[in-house]
């Protein structure tokens, strides 16, 4: 029986994602027994700390089983407080200025959901984590994309920005370091979309998830300590790319307080709370050594590297630098086959999974070992070679 009928309205402004035609053919491929080298994958690959399993099994043996308030374990929201206020220079009061998230989605999905109105217009530097544009549209509201300036390693416009801003726009989103792009945004950058939002009387949603993946001397500000900003602010962060922890679902939310009250009357009746043991992981991610942190980001840092170097060395692909994160974005307009039918030539020829981006990019992730990346980018070399051949 046909059962469209069943399904909302509102779910016609959420469409599948393209991406998963690539990785459902991957999978595919790999059940068939081909050996594919995954560039496409959105997480650290190194295992959870033990400090912060042992900290979580505790938890359980504790009995540490049942709901948290609904703003999360009071143990960990001081532990983030902190946190804000020793490396991030921002002040939150951990009991009424922050909620502990099920990862940084579902504090992404409250913020839209408890703050914007339907038909109001929420600017989105684009190329951009997917989730920022599907919240919004859920909640009725209205993305309006701001192309970020390749030609300037993927930096803010802020005069184009300033020429979309109309009497609807009520939010800027802000994701430094940046998931595709890898870009960093400079203190002056920061500077100058703060006087915007100010100027504008904005909301800015500011994604802070791959806060320490920093590399070569870059610094990352949040937005919430520049002069003016705390007030109109959402600080987003979390633990599944800093502690290797995607699978646990811890992040959070500070705020001011009746931002952060309004977001809460949609936690109460929907996920609660977040898993309560995992909350004892994250505390111990918080609190104790930092040593784990350092070590994945020295590796990270070290891919990124040898990845820069390749592609940039690619003829016909021009790339910029990341700085951030642990992505980089080239541009692949020069080539023969658009971005989706080059992640599947890429499949075939190279065995790498990338995911095409957009009209003119392709991302790929160097959460891979460095033995696996010299190869997948010696691959694509030789795939990107044989393709400008033939065409
Ligand atoms: N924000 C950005 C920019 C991301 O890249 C991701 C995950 O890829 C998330 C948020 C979601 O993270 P979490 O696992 O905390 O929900």
């Amino acid at each position: 029986m046909e059962t469209n009928r069943f399904i909302a309205e509102r779910m016609e402004q959420v469409p599948f994602s393209k991406i998963r035609k690539v990785f459902e053919e991957v999978l595919r491929r790999e059940q068939k027994g081909e050996k594919i080298i995954h560039l496409e994958v959105g997480r650290p690959d190194f295992d959870t700390p033990d400090h912060i399993k042992e900290a979580c099994k505790d938890a359980l043996d504790r009995g540490q089983v049942h709901y948290t308030s609904n703003y999360g374990l009071p143990e960990l929201r001081k532990a983030v407080a902190k946190k804000l206020q020793v490396e991030n220079n921002i002040k939150y009061d951990p009991e009424t200025q922050l909620i502990i998230t099920s990862g940084v989605t579902e504090a992404i999905f409250m913020g839209m959901m408890a703050l914007l109105n339907p038909g109001d217009e929420v600017l989105v530097l684009t190329p951009c984590f997917p989730a920022y544009n599907t919240a919004i549209r859920i909640a009725g509201a209205k993305p309006i994309e701001v192309p970020l300036n390749e030609a300037d390693g993927f930096k803010p416009d802020v005069i184009k920005m300033q020429s979309l801003i109309t009497p609807r726009t009520r939010m800027l989103i802000v994701n430094t370091p940046c998931n595709p792009t890898g870009a960093v945004y400079d203190r002056s950058v920061l500077e100058a979309l703060a006087k915007m939002a100010i100027q504008n009387d904005l909301l800015v949603m500011s994604d802070e998830i791959y806060e320490k993946m920093v590399y070569n001397g870059a610094e990352h500000i949040s937005m919430a300590s520049l002069p003016g900003m705390a007030s109109r602010t959402l600080t987003l962060n979390g633990f599944s790319k800093n502690y290797s922890m995607t699978g646990w679902r811890i992040g959070y939310v500070a705020a001011p307080s009746n931002l952060i009250g309004a977001m809460l009357r949609i936690r109460q009746y929907v996920t609660v709370c977040p898993t309560s043991f995992a909350q004892w992981g994250a505390v111990a991610a918080l609190t104790e050594s930092q040593a784990c942190l350092q070590e994945m980001v020295a590796q990270f840092s070290r891919r990124r590297e040898l990845v820069y170097e390749k592609l940039s060395s690619m003829k016909n692909i021009h790339v910029c630098e990341p700085r951030g994160a642990f992505y980089v974005l080239p541009n692949v307009s020069k080539l023969a086959l658009g971005p989706t039918a080059l992640a599947h030539y890429l499949l075939d020829e190279a065995k790498i999974a990338v995911v095409p981006w957009g009209e003119a990019h392709i991302r790929i992730s160097y959460a891979n070992s460095y033995e696996n990346l010299q190869k997948a980018m010696q691959n694509m070399n030789s795939a990107i070679e044989r393709l400008q051949r033939s065409s």
